[in-house]
């Protein structure tokens, strides 16, 4: 970014506009949407202008520009219709301390005006840094389209109570209480024009200490967080995330991802400490449930796909068993993932019609042959927490009549920034893992070719 949005406060603060025609009436029309007292810098305002002194929501200034008139003031903008002039207008607000926007002249502008959604208190800003002002309206007027004119009136009910629900809810079940008024049947009400069914909702709420059924379990979610780019997340893991109370990640998730979720999530970190042992799974089981049983959303975000060696049944069962409700959000696995940097189809027709997702590592952390025990002709597999088995991998594959020739491709971190991609084959895998030094997590992609065979077993037919 190269301008950070920010609110600025204009309760009993000026904002100075200099010059007087239609630029100006622009950017006072904006200014009108605030409380700010708005002055009129001008020898002459156009007839728009004039009203809005008359009316008394501007006040008319005819003085020398200086730097006494902008002291002080919330911001300035200046479209006085003369380049020159703009720019001198400029260096006197400029060293008054002012942030100043000239108007049309962006090498002049400490501040820039946004598109606004007004859902007064609601305001969404939508800015692109003079890139794309098009691309601003539209935006715009799809937020207009999607948020309900009376949602500024709700939000402001909500400012008036946020005194009384800090005496009477207690802390942990605040959150909940106002997801209930927004998502639930007070926002329902309102946004229906029953302003008065839902506020009276929302006191009677307030004074039994929190939303209906607040007191119920919380729920877990199993979000897959994706092979680590920010991009290959699911639109439904991203919602979880927003609405989370409390998040558990381990180590294989990237930042990127946690960083979708909502800020004052708390995040607790249940994977390995180099040089400590990862948390026991019974232990990262217990911590989940007790979150939940405080009625709280808890996210349980796992790298790729929660489902693909990712532990999702041991949480699930220990949810189940608890009464407490618990979904799974999929996600990309590393193979899906891996391929897809490679630009390869993970299958083929006539070459490899078969898949497996495969481990290589066993429960008591040693080679498991989960992978290599079903290699067959026309088969890919992806063999996962592979690297320290490769050389193993290599010689059952051989074992098991694997063309030494067949393509192997190593993919350590996909879609990360520090991707590294290489390709070997069977006899070499061994070998390029070796040598190759990966740091990360990498995956293992075979293919053992159907037609391979076919032109190995065609000889051996004629001769018969
Ligand atoms: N649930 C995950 C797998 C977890 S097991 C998924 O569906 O992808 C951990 C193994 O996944 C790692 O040892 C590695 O083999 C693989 N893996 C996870 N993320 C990866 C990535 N970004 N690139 C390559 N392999 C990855």
């Amino acid at each position: 970014m190269h301008a950070f949005p920010m609110f600025i406060k204009t309760t009993g603060r000026r904002v100075v506009v200099v010059g007087g025609g239609e630029q100006a009436a622009q950017k006072t029309r904006l200014m009108l949407k605030t409380d700010a007292r708005i002055v009129l810098a001008a020898p002459v305002l156009d007839e728009e202008l004039c009203a809005l002194v008359r009316q008394g929501r501007a006040e008319h200034y005819t003085g020398p520009i200086d730097a006494e008139l902008f002291t002080g003031a919330a911001m300035a903008f200046v479209a006085t219709g003369c380049v020159a002039v703009d720019a001198s207008v400029h260096a006197i607000a400029t060293a008054a301390r002012v942030s100043v926007n000239v108007v049309d002249q962006p090498d002049l502008c400490d501040i820039t005006t946004p598109a606004l959604v007004d859902r007064d208190p609601v305001v969404i800003a939508i800015g692109t840094e003079g890139t794309a002002p098009v691309l601003a309206r539209q935006i715009k007027t799809k937020l207009e389209e999607d948020l309900p004119q009376s949602l500024g009136g709700l939000s402001a009910l909500a400012g008036r109570l946020r005194d009384a629900v800090a005496a009477r809810v207690p802390r942990a079940k605040r959150r909940a209480f106002w997801r209930w008024v927004f998502a639930d049947a007070p926002g329902k009400l309102w946004s229906q024009g029953s302003e008065e069914a839902a506020s009276t909702l929302i006191k009677s709420a307030i004074s039994q200490g929190g939303a209906p059924n607040s007191d119920q379990n919380g729920s877990i979610s199993l979000v897959g967080a994706g092979p680590g780019a920010r991009d290959l997340l699911t639109l439904r893991a991203v919602q979880r995330l927003q609405e989370a109370d409390v998040i558990f990640y381990d180590r294989l998730v990237g930042e990127d991802a946690l960083e979708l979720a909502r800020r004052d999530a708390e995040r607790i970190y249940v994977g390995k400490v180099p040089g400590a042992h990862a948390w026991p799974q019974d232990a990262i089981n217990a911590r989940i449930l007790a979150e939940a049983r405080k009625g709280l959303r808890v996210v349980r975000l796992k790298s790729g796909d929660p489902s693909i060696f990712g532990r999702a049944g041991e949480e699930l069962a220990a949810a189940r068993a608890e009464g407490i409700e618990v979904d799974i959000v999929p996600g990309v696995t590393a193979a899906s993932a891996a391929a897809a940097s490679l630009g390869e189809s993970l299958t083929e027709r006539g070459r490899a019609s078969r898949l497996v997702l495969a481990t290589a590592t066993g429960q008591d952390g040693g080679f498991s042959d989960a992978g290599t025990a079903t290699v067959a002709p026309g088969t890919t597999t992806a063999f996962y927490m592979a690297t320290r088995q490769a050389a193993q991998i290599e010689r059952e594959l051989l074992a098991k009549g694997c063309p030494a020739s067949a393509p192997v491709s190593i993919v350590a971190n996909a879609s990360r920034t520090d991707e590294v991609q290489l390709r070997s084959t069977v006899s070499e895998l061994g070998q390029t893992v070796a040598s190759a030094g990966l740091r990360g997590s990498a995956i293992i992609l075979v293919t053992w070719p159907e037609d391979v065979v076919a032109a190995l077993a065609m000889p051996a037919q004629a001769a018969s």
